[in-house]
Protein backbone atom coordinates (compact mmCIF):
# COMPACT_ATOMS: atom_id res chain seq x y z
CA UNK A 1 0.00 0.00 0.00
CA UNK A 2 1.45 3.82 -0.50
CA UNK A 3 1.73 5.62 1.64
CA UNK A 4 -0.18 9.08 2.56
CA UNK A 5 1.92 12.22 1.51
CA UNK A 6 1.98 15.25 3.41
CA UNK A 7 3.11 18.94 2.67
CA UNK A 8 3.14 20.90 5.82
CA UNK A 9 4.82 19.51 8.68
CA UNK A 10 2.60 18.63 11.96
CA UNK A 11 4.48 20.33 14.78
CA UNK A 12 5.36 16.63 16.95
CA UNK A 13 6.35 17.24 21.11
CA UNK A 14 7.25 14.53 22.72
CA UNK A 15 7.20 14.09 26.38
CA UNK A 16 7.65 12.04 29.72
CA UNK A 17 7.25 8.68 31.36
CA UNK A 18 5.02 5.90 30.34
CA UNK A 19 2.95 8.35 27.57
CA UNK A 20 6.79 8.29 25.86
CA UNK A 21 6.61 4.95 25.87
CA UNK A 22 3.10 5.03 24.17
CA UNK A 23 3.66 7.65 21.38
CA UNK A 24 7.35 5.82 20.15
CA UNK A 25 4.43 2.36 19.36
CA UNK A 26 1.94 4.77 18.32
CA UNK A 27 4.30 6.43 15.92
CA UNK A 28 5.73 2.81 14.85
CA UNK A 29 2.66 0.81 15.06
CA UNK A 30 -0.24 3.39 13.67
CA UNK A 31 1.45 6.17 11.92
CA UNK A 32 4.80 4.93 10.03
CA UNK A 33 3.70 2.26 8.28
CA UNK A 34 0.63 4.52 6.71
CA UNK A 35 1.65 7.67 6.58
CA UNK A 36 4.71 9.33 5.48
CA UNK A 37 5.16 11.75 8.14
CA UNK A 38 6.38 15.04 7.48
CA UNK A 39 6.95 16.52 10.79
CA UNK A 40 8.89 19.20 12.87
CA UNK A 41 10.35 17.12 16.10
CA UNK A 42 10.79 19.30 19.10
CA UNK A 43 11.97 16.80 22.48
CA UNK A 44 9.71 18.55 25.46
CA UNK A 45 11.08 15.54 27.46
CA UNK A 46 12.36 17.04 30.51
CA UNK A 47 15.70 15.69 30.32
CA UNK A 48 16.32 18.34 26.99
CA UNK A 49 13.61 20.55 28.31
CA UNK A 50 16.25 20.92 31.58
CA UNK A 51 19.25 20.92 28.80
CA UNK A 52 17.99 23.81 26.62
CA UNK A 53 17.05 26.10 29.46
CA UNK A 54 13.27 25.32 28.21
CA UNK A 55 14.08 26.69 24.89
CA UNK A 56 12.83 23.85 23.34
CA UNK A 57 9.24 24.71 25.04
CA UNK A 58 9.22 27.99 23.38
CA UNK A 59 10.81 26.69 20.36
CA UNK A 60 7.98 24.28 19.41
CA UNK A 61 4.77 27.08 20.80
CA UNK A 62 6.64 29.13 18.22
CA UNK A 63 6.38 26.46 15.21
CA UNK A 64 2.87 25.96 16.38
CA UNK A 65 2.17 29.80 15.31
CA UNK A 66 4.13 29.00 11.98
CA UNK A 67 2.71 25.78 11.28
CA UNK A 68 -1.06 26.11 12.99
CA UNK A 69 -1.49 22.42 14.03
CA UNK A 70 0.68 20.64 16.74
CA UNK A 71 0.20 17.18 18.27
CA UNK A 72 1.60 16.68 22.18
CA UNK A 73 2.55 13.92 24.64
CA UNK A 74 1.89 14.59 28.36
CA UNK A 75 4.96 15.89 30.04
CA UNK A 76 5.87 16.15 34.10
CA UNK A 77 5.72 19.65 35.32
CA UNK A 78 8.33 19.96 37.83
CA UNK A 79 7.59 20.24 41.43
CA UNK A 80 10.17 20.05 44.23
CA UNK A 81 10.81 15.83 44.15
CA UNK A 82 11.33 16.07 39.94
CA UNK A 83 13.48 18.74 40.50
CA UNK A 84 15.72 16.24 42.57
CA UNK A 85 14.49 13.36 41.05
CA UNK A 86 16.19 14.91 37.50
CA UNK A 87 18.56 16.82 38.79
CA UNK A 88 17.47 19.92 37.30
CA UNK A 89 18.93 23.26 36.78
CA UNK A 90 15.74 25.10 37.69
CA UNK A 91 11.73 24.21 38.66
CA UNK A 92 10.81 25.00 34.69
CA UNK A 93 7.01 25.94 34.44
CA UNK A 94 4.61 24.36 33.39
CA UNK A 95 4.98 23.52 29.28
CA UNK A 96 1.39 23.55 28.63
CA UNK A 97 1.20 27.16 30.63
CA UNK A 98 3.79 28.35 28.40
CA UNK A 99 2.09 27.17 25.18
CA UNK A 100 -0.78 28.52 25.74
CA UNK A 101 0.20 32.06 26.84
CA UNK A 102 2.13 32.18 23.25
CA UNK A 103 -0.87 30.60 21.48
CA UNK A 104 -3.04 32.66 23.75
CA UNK A 105 -5.73 30.17 23.50
CA UNK A 106 -8.49 28.13 25.21
CA UNK A 107 -8.58 24.33 26.03
CA UNK A 108 -11.32 22.09 24.91
CA UNK A 109 -11.75 18.86 26.79
CA UNK A 110 -14.32 15.96 25.17
CA UNK A 111 -14.77 11.85 26.21
CA UNK A 112 -14.51 9.68 23.75
CA UNK A 113 -17.41 8.03 23.81
CA UNK A 114 -17.54 4.14 23.19
CA UNK A 115 -20.27 1.42 23.60
CA UNK A 116 -19.57 -0.53 26.84
CA UNK A 117 -17.74 2.36 28.62
CA UNK A 118 -21.52 3.73 29.95
CA UNK A 119 -21.72 7.40 31.11
CA UNK A 120 -22.76 7.59 34.86
CA UNK A 121 -25.38 9.96 33.96
CA UNK A 122 -27.80 7.67 31.76
CA UNK A 123 -28.84 9.91 29.28
CA UNK A 124 -25.63 11.37 27.86
CA UNK A 125 -25.66 10.13 24.63
CA UNK A 126 -23.39 12.20 22.84
CA UNK A 127 -19.73 14.08 23.65
CA UNK A 128 -20.09 17.38 26.78
CA UNK A 129 -16.99 19.60 25.48
CA UNK A 130 -15.94 21.87 28.21
CA UNK A 131 -14.05 25.01 27.05
CA UNK A 132 -12.38 26.44 30.20
CA UNK A 133 -11.22 30.06 30.24
CA UNK A 134 -7.80 30.15 31.33
CA UNK A 135 -7.22 33.83 32.42
CA UNK A 136 -7.76 35.63 35.94
CA UNK A 137 -10.06 34.88 38.78
CA UNK A 138 -9.70 33.50 41.18
CA UNK A 139 -6.38 32.02 40.05
CA UNK A 140 -5.07 35.11 39.95
CA UNK A 141 -6.17 36.95 42.89
CA UNK A 142 -4.69 38.69 46.18
CA UNK A 143 -6.41 37.87 49.13
CA UNK A 144 -6.11 39.77 52.86
CA UNK A 145 -6.95 38.12 55.80
CA UNK A 146 -8.75 41.04 57.89
CA UNK A 147 -7.26 41.05 61.68
CA UNK A 148 -9.82 42.70 63.21
CA UNK A 149 -12.39 45.64 63.16
CA UNK A 150 -11.78 48.28 60.01
CA UNK A 151 -12.91 49.01 56.51
CA UNK A 152 -12.11 46.89 53.09
CA UNK A 153 -11.95 49.27 50.24
CA UNK A 154 -11.73 48.46 46.52
CA UNK A 155 -9.69 51.14 44.94
CA UNK A 156 -8.71 51.71 41.22
CA UNK A 157 -6.13 54.08 40.09
CA UNK A 158 -6.56 54.82 36.66
CA UNK A 159 -3.03 56.04 34.96
CA UNK A 160 -4.92 59.58 33.96
CA UNK A 161 -5.21 59.56 37.80
CA UNK A 162 -9.18 58.88 37.97
CA UNK A 163 -9.83 57.38 40.90
CA UNK A 164 -12.38 54.91 41.50
CA UNK A 165 -13.44 53.55 44.87
CA UNK A 166 -15.72 51.21 46.54
CA UNK A 167 -16.90 50.31 50.11
CA UNK A 168 -16.44 46.31 50.51
CA UNK A 169 -16.95 45.83 53.71
CA UNK A 170 -16.78 47.38 57.21
CA UNK A 171 -15.45 45.26 59.17
CA UNK A 172 -16.48 44.49 63.28
CA UNK A 173 -14.11 41.81 63.69
CA UNK A 174 -11.55 39.76 61.80
CA UNK A 175 -12.63 38.64 58.42
CA UNK A 176 -11.39 37.46 54.89
CA UNK A 177 -11.31 39.54 51.88
CA UNK A 178 -10.14 38.68 48.30
CA UNK A 179 -9.44 41.03 44.95
CA UNK A 180 -10.28 39.32 41.55
CA UNK A 181 -9.88 40.60 38.13
CA UNK A 182 -10.08 39.76 34.60
CA UNK A 183 -9.02 41.59 31.56
CA UNK A 184 -11.63 42.45 28.44
CA UNK A 185 -8.57 41.13 26.02
CA UNK A 186 -8.79 37.72 27.24
CA UNK A 187 -12.10 37.35 27.66
CA UNK A 188 -12.30 38.44 23.95
CA UNK A 189 -9.93 35.63 22.85
CA UNK A 190 -11.83 33.16 24.77
CA UNK A 191 -15.02 33.68 23.04
CA UNK A 192 -13.82 33.79 19.51
CA UNK A 193 -11.74 30.35 20.64
CA UNK A 194 -15.12 29.08 21.24
CA UNK A 195 -17.47 30.49 18.79
CA UNK A 196 -14.65 29.32 15.99
CA UNK A 197 -14.33 25.90 18.23
CA UNK A 198 -17.90 25.66 17.56
CA UNK A 199 -18.39 26.51 14.24
CA UNK A 200 -15.27 23.94 13.41
CA UNK A 201 -16.98 21.04 15.25
CA UNK A 202 -20.82 22.13 14.45
CA UNK A 203 -21.91 21.89 18.00
CA UNK A 204 -24.23 24.23 19.86
CA UNK A 205 -22.35 26.86 22.51
CA UNK A 206 -23.23 27.29 25.88
CA UNK A 207 -22.13 30.01 28.03
CA UNK A 208 -23.10 30.67 31.87
CA UNK A 209 -21.93 33.03 34.55
CA UNK A 210 -23.66 33.96 37.70
CA UNK A 211 -24.51 38.34 35.77
CA UNK A 212 -27.58 38.32 38.00
CA UNK A 213 -25.62 38.61 41.26
CA UNK A 214 -22.35 39.84 39.66
CA UNK A 215 -23.63 42.89 37.82
CA UNK A 216 -20.35 44.35 36.46
CA UNK A 217 -17.91 41.19 36.50
CA UNK A 218 -19.54 38.63 35.30
CA UNK A 219 -21.88 40.59 33.23
CA UNK A 220 -19.29 41.81 31.28
CA UNK A 221 -17.91 38.37 30.35
CA UNK A 222 -22.15 37.89 29.15
CA UNK A 223 -21.73 41.22 27.33
CA UNK A 224 -18.22 40.67 25.52
CA UNK A 225 -19.73 37.03 24.44
CA UNK A 226 -22.91 38.61 23.19
CA UNK A 227 -21.18 41.97 21.42
CA UNK A 228 -18.74 39.52 19.41
CA UNK A 229 -21.52 36.54 18.36
CA UNK A 230 -23.84 39.59 16.86
CA UNK A 231 -21.03 41.14 15.20
CA UNK A 232 -19.09 38.26 13.85
CA UNK A 233 -21.02 35.12 14.33
CA UNK A 234 -24.29 35.31 13.94
CA UNK A 235 -24.55 34.34 10.78
CA UNK A 236 -21.94 31.54 10.27
CA UNK A 237 -24.32 29.87 13.17
CA UNK A 238 -27.20 30.21 11.54
CA UNK A 239 -25.47 28.84 8.34
CA UNK A 240 -24.01 25.84 10.33
CA UNK A 241 -27.08 24.94 12.01
CA UNK A 242 -25.70 25.76 15.24
CA UNK A 243 -27.00 27.81 18.12
CA UNK A 244 -25.16 30.25 20.87
CA UNK A 245 -27.01 29.61 23.94
CA UNK A 246 -26.58 32.05 27.17
CA UNK A 247 -28.22 30.91 31.00
CA UNK A 248 -27.47 31.32 34.72
CA UNK A 249 -24.81 29.04 35.47
CA UNK A 250 -27.31 27.00 37.92
CA UNK A 251 -29.11 26.46 35.31
CA UNK A 252 -27.12 25.17 32.84
CA UNK A 253 -25.60 22.85 35.49
CA UNK A 254 -29.18 21.52 35.61
CA UNK A 255 -29.48 21.24 32.22
CA UNK A 256 -26.22 19.76 31.48
CA UNK A 257 -27.30 17.00 33.65
CA UNK A 258 -30.76 16.46 31.99
CA UNK A 259 -29.39 16.98 28.25
CA UNK A 260 -28.13 14.03 26.38
CA UNK A 261 -24.81 16.09 25.07
CA UNK A 262 -23.19 16.96 21.87
CA UNK A 263 -22.23 20.23 22.36
CA UNK A 264 -19.75 22.71 23.73
CA UNK A 265 -20.08 24.11 27.63
CA UNK A 266 -17.85 27.53 27.78
CA UNK A 267 -16.89 28.03 31.59
CA UNK A 268 -15.18 30.46 33.36
CA UNK A 269 -12.22 29.54 35.10
CA UNK A 270 -13.59 28.27 38.41
CA UNK A 271 -16.32 26.58 36.50
CA UNK A 272 -14.40 24.72 33.58
CA UNK A 273 -11.47 23.83 36.70
CA UNK A 274 -14.59 21.80 38.52
CA UNK A 275 -17.16 20.49 35.86
CA UNK A 276 -14.14 19.35 33.27
CA UNK A 277 -13.31 17.20 36.33
CA UNK A 278 -16.99 16.51 36.93
CA UNK A 279 -17.66 15.80 33.45
CA UNK A 280 -14.40 13.20 32.37
CA UNK A 281 -15.10 11.01 35.61
CA UNK A 282 -18.88 10.74 34.47
CA UNK A 283 -18.35 9.79 30.88
CA UNK A 284 -15.78 7.14 33.06
CA UNK A 285 -12.29 7.46 32.48
CA UNK A 286 -9.70 10.43 32.70
CA UNK A 287 -7.57 7.79 29.89
CA UNK A 288 -10.40 8.45 27.43
CA UNK A 289 -10.35 12.30 27.62
CA UNK A 290 -9.16 14.26 24.57
CA UNK A 291 -7.94 17.79 24.50
CA UNK A 292 -7.13 20.41 22.23
CA UNK A 293 -5.73 24.04 22.85
CA UNK A 294 -7.32 26.57 20.23
CA UNK A 295 -6.34 29.82 19.90
CA UNK A 296 -8.57 32.66 18.37
CA UNK A 297 -6.70 32.78 15.51
CA UNK A 298 -7.06 29.35 14.40
CA UNK A 299 -3.80 27.69 15.55
CA UNK A 300 -4.89 23.97 17.14
CA UNK A 301 -2.62 21.91 19.54
CA UNK A 302 -3.52 18.33 20.25
CA UNK A 303 -3.01 16.30 23.36
CA UNK A 304 -4.78 13.80 25.92
CA UNK A 305 -5.89 14.97 29.10
CA UNK A 306 -4.42 12.85 31.24
CA UNK A 307 -0.95 12.90 32.84
CA UNK A 308 2.62 11.18 31.99
CA UNK A 309 1.05 7.96 34.33
CA UNK A 310 3.97 7.95 36.20
CA UNK A 311 2.67 4.61 38.29
CA UNK A 312 2.96 2.92 35.12
CA UNK A 313 6.41 4.37 34.01
CA UNK A 314 7.77 2.55 37.11
CA UNK A 315 6.43 -0.52 36.44
CA UNK A 316 7.56 -0.86 33.20
CA UNK A 317 11.45 0.27 34.66
CA UNK A 318 10.70 -2.31 36.56
CA UNK A 319 10.52 -4.92 33.93
CA UNK A 320 6.82 -5.26 34.74
CA UNK A 321 4.35 -5.35 32.33
CA UNK A 322 1.87 -2.70 31.71
CA UNK A 323 -1.73 -1.79 30.61
CA UNK A 324 -1.71 1.25 29.92
CA UNK A 325 -4.64 3.18 27.76
CA UNK A 326 -3.30 4.94 24.69
CA UNK A 327 -6.35 6.14 23.32
CA UNK A 328 -6.50 10.07 24.35
CA UNK A 329 -3.45 9.74 22.88
CA UNK A 330 -4.01 8.06 19.54
CA UNK A 331 -6.76 10.54 19.12
CA UNK A 332 -4.14 13.29 19.92
CA UNK A 333 -2.65 12.00 16.64
CA UNK A 334 -5.97 11.69 14.58
CA UNK A 335 -7.19 14.70 15.58
CA UNK A 336 -3.97 16.69 14.55
CA UNK A 337 -3.53 14.94 11.57
CA UNK A 338 -7.42 16.02 10.54
CA UNK A 339 -6.49 19.09 11.03
CA UNK A 340 -3.50 18.92 8.96
CA UNK A 341 -5.32 17.55 6.46
CA UNK A 342 -8.40 19.70 6.30
CA UNK A 343 -5.96 22.95 6.03
CA UNK A 344 -3.77 21.27 3.40
CA UNK A 345 -7.15 19.90 1.26
CA UNK A 346 -5.15 16.92 2.18
CA UNK A 347 -8.42 14.25 2.21
CA UNK A 348 -6.47 11.35 2.20
CA UNK A 349 -4.94 12.36 5.60
CA UNK A 350 -8.72 13.32 6.94
CA UNK A 351 -9.93 10.29 5.80
CA UNK A 352 -6.68 8.07 8.00
CA UNK A 353 -7.78 10.27 10.91
CA UNK A 354 -11.02 8.93 10.35
CA UNK A 355 -9.94 5.77 10.37
CA UNK A 356 -7.86 5.52 12.67
CA UNK A 357 -10.60 6.63 15.13
CA UNK A 358 -12.79 4.36 14.30
CA UNK A 359 -10.51 1.26 14.16
CA UNK A 360 -9.55 2.72 17.88
CA UNK A 361 -13.19 2.67 18.87
CA UNK A 362 -14.47 -0.51 17.09
CA UNK A 363 -11.08 -2.48 18.73
CA UNK A 364 -12.88 -1.70 22.40
CA UNK A 365 -15.97 -2.31 21.05
CA UNK A 366 -15.17 -5.58 20.16
CA UNK A 367 -13.76 -6.41 23.68
CA UNK A 368 -10.17 -5.85 23.56
CA UNK A 369 -8.94 -3.03 25.92
CA UNK A 370 -6.79 -2.07 28.81
CA UNK A 371 -6.91 -3.09 32.48
CA UNK A 372 -8.46 0.74 33.14
CA UNK A 373 -11.68 -0.41 30.67
CA UNK A 374 -11.81 -3.68 31.66
CA UNK A 375 -12.56 -2.58 35.48
CA UNK A 376 -15.40 -0.69 34.27
CA UNK A 377 -16.30 -1.95 30.84
CA UNK A 378 -20.40 -3.40 30.67
CA UNK A 379 -18.86 -5.61 28.00
CA UNK A 380 -18.88 -9.38 29.15
CA UNK A 381 -15.63 -10.81 29.17
CA UNK A 382 -13.24 -8.21 27.82
CA UNK A 383 -9.86 -9.45 26.57
CA UNK A 384 -7.08 -7.32 28.72
CA UNK A 385 -4.29 -6.08 26.51
CA UNK A 386 -0.83 -5.19 27.91
CA UNK A 387 0.70 -1.30 26.58
CA UNK A 388 1.67 -2.62 22.73
CA UNK A 389 -0.85 -5.20 22.45
CA UNK A 390 -3.77 -2.60 22.45
CA UNK A 391 -1.44 -1.05 20.01
CA UNK A 392 -1.16 -3.89 17.82
CA UNK A 393 -4.86 -5.06 18.21
CA UNK A 394 -5.64 -1.54 16.85
CA UNK A 395 -3.42 -1.81 13.92
CA UNK A 396 -4.52 -4.86 12.76
CA UNK A 397 -8.36 -3.33 12.88
CA UNK A 398 -7.11 -0.90 11.10
CA UNK A 399 -5.09 -2.29 8.31
CA UNK A 400 -8.75 -4.43 7.81
CA UNK A 401 -10.26 -0.95 7.46
CA UNK A 402 -7.96 0.13 4.94
CA UNK A 403 -7.31 -2.95 2.37
P1 LIG B 1 -1.78 10.93 35.46
O1 LIG B 1 -0.63 10.72 34.58
O2 LIG B 1 -2.96 11.59 34.84
O3 LIG B 1 -2.22 9.55 36.11
C1 LIG B 1 -2.94 9.43 37.32
C2 LIG B 1 -3.55 8.04 37.42
O4 LIG B 1 -4.69 7.97 36.57
C3 LIG B 1 -2.63 6.94 36.95
O5 LIG B 1 -1.76 6.53 37.96
C4 LIG B 1 -3.61 5.90 36.50
O6 LIG B 1 -4.22 5.23 37.62
C5 LIG B 1 -4.71 6.74 35.88
N1 LIG B 1 -4.45 7.01 34.45
C6 LIG B 1 -4.24 8.21 33.87
N2 LIG B 1 -4.05 8.08 32.56
C7 LIG B 1 -4.12 6.75 32.29
C8 LIG B 1 -3.99 5.99 31.11
N3 LIG B 1 -3.73 6.57 29.92
N4 LIG B 1 -4.12 4.64 31.20
C9 LIG B 1 -4.39 4.06 32.38
N5 LIG B 1 -4.53 4.73 33.53
C10 LIG B 1 -4.39 6.07 33.50
O7 LIG B 1 -1.33 11.81 36.70
P2 LIG B 1 -0.04 11.64 37.65
O8 LIG B 1 0.56 10.28 37.53
O9 LIG B 1 -0.49 12.16 38.93
O10 LIG B 1 0.96 12.68 37.05
C11 LIG B 1 2.11 12.29 36.36
C12 LIG B 1 2.75 13.50 35.72
O11 LIG B 1 1.91 13.99 34.71
C13 LIG B 1 3.02 14.66 36.67
O12 LIG B 1 4.40 14.95 36.65
C14 LIG B 1 2.21 15.82 36.09
O13 LIG B 1 2.96 17.01 36.14
C15 LIG B 1 2.00 15.40 34.67
N6 LIG B 1 0.78 15.92 34.03
C16 LIG B 1 0.91 16.35 32.75
C17 LIG B 1 -0.19 16.77 32.04
C18 LIG B 1 -0.01 17.22 30.62
O14 LIG B 1 1.08 17.19 30.08
N7 LIG B 1 -1.05 17.64 29.96
C19 LIG B 1 -1.46 16.73 32.63
C20 LIG B 1 -1.58 16.25 33.94
C21 LIG B 1 -0.45 15.84 34.63
P3 LIG B 1 -3.65 3.85 38.26
O15 LIG B 1 -2.25 4.17 38.69
O16 LIG B 1 -4.60 3.60 39.36
O17 LIG B 1 -3.67 2.82 37.18
MG1 LIG C 1 -9.38 20.53 38.41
Amino acid sequence: MEKIQMTTPLVEMDGDEMTRILWQFIKDELIYPFIDLKSEYYDLGLVHRNETDDQVTFDAAYATKKYGVAVKCATITPNAARVTEYNLKEMWKSPNGTIRAILDGTVFRAPIVVKGIEPCVKNWKKPITIARHAYGDVYKSVEIKAPGAGKAELVFTGEDGQVIRETIHQFDGPGVIQGQHNVNRSIESFARSCFNYALDTKQTLWFATKDTISKKYDHTFKDIFQEIFDAEYKEKFDEAGIEYFYTLIDDAVARVMKSEGGYIWACKNYDGDVMSDMISSAFGSLAMMTSVLVSPDGKYEYEAAHGTVMRHYYKHLAGEETSTNSVATIFAWSGALRKRGELDGNTALMDFADKLEKATIQTIEAGKMTKDLALITTLKDPVVLNSENFIQAIRETLEGMLV
